[in-house]
């Protein structure tokens, strides 16, 4: 693999598509087995977890449905620290199994922020399922049932997620270039 540039940014390459897929196809058979006999809802955040959400439902083979949400805490590498709900929840989710799907979880702050409004509506479980996690960054307490991989505090892209709106389109993640 190559280095990729976006925008004014060199990113080295860091997560294989290989590794990317047998990763997701290894939490796939987890939730498979956790969910046997429930009905979850996935509720995927936009944009940056899209392709993950996809291929994760594509190896789901319990009865799921799945829907999107936008939320967004981010301007160019820096958290802005606000967030801010695009498009909001609008399935009835009282009462469902809720697996909550990120791309990455960086401060926490995302989810700390949104997880109280799933709450809210009573649902009868809630679990969450991040591609990526920083935990050198996360500052906000949440505890996260399924995580793909555990990466050191530093800017990645590509595999749906973005540098100031570019750079989502690869199958493989890369790394800020120091
Ligand atoms: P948090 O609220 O946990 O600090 O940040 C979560 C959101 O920030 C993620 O869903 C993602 O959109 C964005 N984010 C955090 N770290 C990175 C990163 O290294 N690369 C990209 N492209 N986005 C990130
Ligand atoms: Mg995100």
């Amino acid at each position: 693999m190559n280095e990729i540039q976006v925008l004014d940014k060199t990113f080295v390459p860091f997560l294989s598509a290989e590794d990317i897929q047998s990763k997701i196809e290894s939490l796939a058979v987890t939730i498979n087995k956790d969910y046997q006999n429930k009905k979850p809802l996935f509720v995927a955040i936009l944009n940056g977890s899209f392709m993950f959400a996809a291929d994760l439902f594509k190896s789901v083979t319990v009865d799921a449905e799945i829907c999107f949400i936008k939320l967004a805490s981010y301007k160019g590498t820096q958290s802005t620290g606000h967030v801010i709900t695009a498009i909001g929840l609008d399935s009835n989710i009282t009462g469902r199994d809720i697996i909550v799907v990120e791309d990455i979880i960086d401060t926490g702050k995302t989810l700390h922020t949104f997880l109280p409004q799933i709450i809210n509506q009573q649902p009868s479980s809630v679990k969450i399922a991040t591609l990526l996690h920083k935990p050198e960054a996360t500052v906000y307490d949440l505890h996260i049932d399924y995580c793909c991989f555990s990466i050191p505090n530093k800017f990645v892209v590509g595999y749906g997620l973005d540098y100031d709106g570019f750079g989502r389109n690869t199958k493989a993640i890369y790394q800020l270039k120091s």
